[in-house]
């Protein structure tokens, strides 16, 4: 019988959103075991809603919106992000330069698609949001990883980013802020970083998903606002800023020097093309969502419930003896360190699926962020206090005994 296999092109392509622990919680759930889920970062399952006024929005925009758009996005939208775009600091943006996409996803799938020849190299960091990796292999390309130095609050490493650069580098992308180590990059960094990119000739990917996700009275500087003589494409969205992850809202902004890249962008129009347009509906948010309903704002104040949670799982991470973990800073993820000494860890997926069949709470091991040593694990830390210190608790005690073996 003739059977079916997946594509070759697959074969560089890690992605384990799904992999041996996931599919475990589904089998423990599955039998009635109700399992602590501190793995994903979704908001609106764990009562993160939309203000009404986002919601009447999409409502009301849904009758007007049979048609396809026009495949960047309506102008409307596009417009409103140039206003954006204006106040981050970022240059050279007229609507042309902007596509909406669904979700932030969708266009970073299609940047590196339409960038990337075989052997093609990328720098990402490690860890990284695995998408970007994904991607850049799926499009014949190559991920070098960068490291992400957990004693510098988990900033980029220059020295490592200078020595990964090959003739082959043709981007480096800058996830700030940054999941899943929840760090927010200063001014000076993201300068050095433009120095890098300027001096090697490298475009600049900027995944600011999080950039309205700020903690501390902190301010995020879009890396592109420092580079007006580099390209630059931008990616942001309204999934978490806004907390519609399910309404699929993304866009991405084209910026700084844009004649380094014309056959580049016709290459990106293509493919755009190609997939017709994003949901309309949830464009006609964008201008909506931009002018004011800054949802997520009130949760990263002290007092609000993101602001809250981590305080106390940061706290509560750190009093377990052989874990530590850097405070974030933006965002909803903490990147916790394990003793690997001292549990004899050597496997953490073995690790996350020990713990899981235990104590049921199912957090992602570090190597699906594209981590090199099993010694991290990411926990989101959007569930409410009470599922957080029973999760604390429960790790607490279940490393007062682990030992890998
Ligand atoms: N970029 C980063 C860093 C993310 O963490 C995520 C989702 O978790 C995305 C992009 C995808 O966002 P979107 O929902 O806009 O596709």
């Amino acid at each position: 019988m003739k059977t079916f296999s997946k594509s070759r092109k697959l074969d560089n392509v890690q992605y384990d959103v799904r992999g041996p622990v996931v599919d475990e919680a589904a089998r423990m759930e599955e039998n009635g075991i109700k399992v602590l889920k501190l793995n994903i970062g979704n908001p609106a399952p764990f009562g993160f809603t939309a203000p009404d006024k986002i919601l009447d929005g999409m409502r009301d925009a849904v009758a007007g919106s049979q048609g396809y758009s026009e495949s960047r996005g309506i102008l409307a939208a596009r417009e409103a992000l140039v206003e954006y775009a204006k106040g981050k600091g970022i240059p050279n943006v007229s609507a042309k330069d902007i596509y909406t996409g669904n979700g932030a996803s969708e266009l970073i799938q299609v940047s590196l698609t339409a960038l990337l020849d075989q052997g093609d190299e990328v720098l990402i960091p490690a860890p990284d949001y695995p998408l970007w990796t994904a991607c850049a292999n799926l499009a014949g390309g190559k991920a070098v990883h960068y490291i992400c130095d957990e004693q510098s609050d988990w900033y980029p490493d220059l020295a490592d980013i200078e020595r990964k650069i090959s003739d082959r580098t043709k981007a480096l992308v800058i996830i700030n802020p940054n999941n899943p180590t929840g760090a927010l990059y200063p001014r000076e960094l993201l300068e050095r970083l433009v120095e890098i990119a300027r001096k090697h000739e490298l475009i600049i990917f900027a995944d600011e998903i999080y950039d309205r996700l700020v903690m501390d009275g902190e301010e995020h500087v879009s890396i592109a606002s420092l580079a007006p003589d580099l390209f630059c494409v931008t990616f942001s969205g309204l999934s978490k800023s806004h907390m519609v992850c399910g309404f699929r809202v993304g866009w991405m902004i084209l910026s700084g020097n844009k004649d380094l890249a014309r056959d580049y962008i016709a290459g990106i129009n293509m493919l755009s093309n190609m997939r017709l347009c994003s949901n309309v509906p949830a464009q006609k948010l964008i201008p909506l969502a931009l002018k004011g309903y800054q949802s997520s704002s009130e949760y990263f104040q002290p007092g609000g419930r993101v602001y809250e949670q981590r305080e106390f799982i940061w706290k509560a991470l750190n009093d377990i003896p052989g874990i530590s973990a850097v405070k974030p800073k933006a965002a909803f993820y903490i990147f916790p360190k394990i003793d690997v000494k001292r549990f004899n860890i050597t496997d953490d997926n073995k690790f996350a699926l020990d713990f899981l069949k235990e104590k049921h709470v199912l957090f992602v091991p570090g190597t699906g962020f594209n981590w090199p040593s099993p010694d991290h694990f990411r926990i989101v830390y959007l569930p409410d206090l009470d599922v957080l210190k029973a999760s604390a608790e429960k790790l607490k005690d279940f490393l007062s005994t682990y030992r890998q073996n």
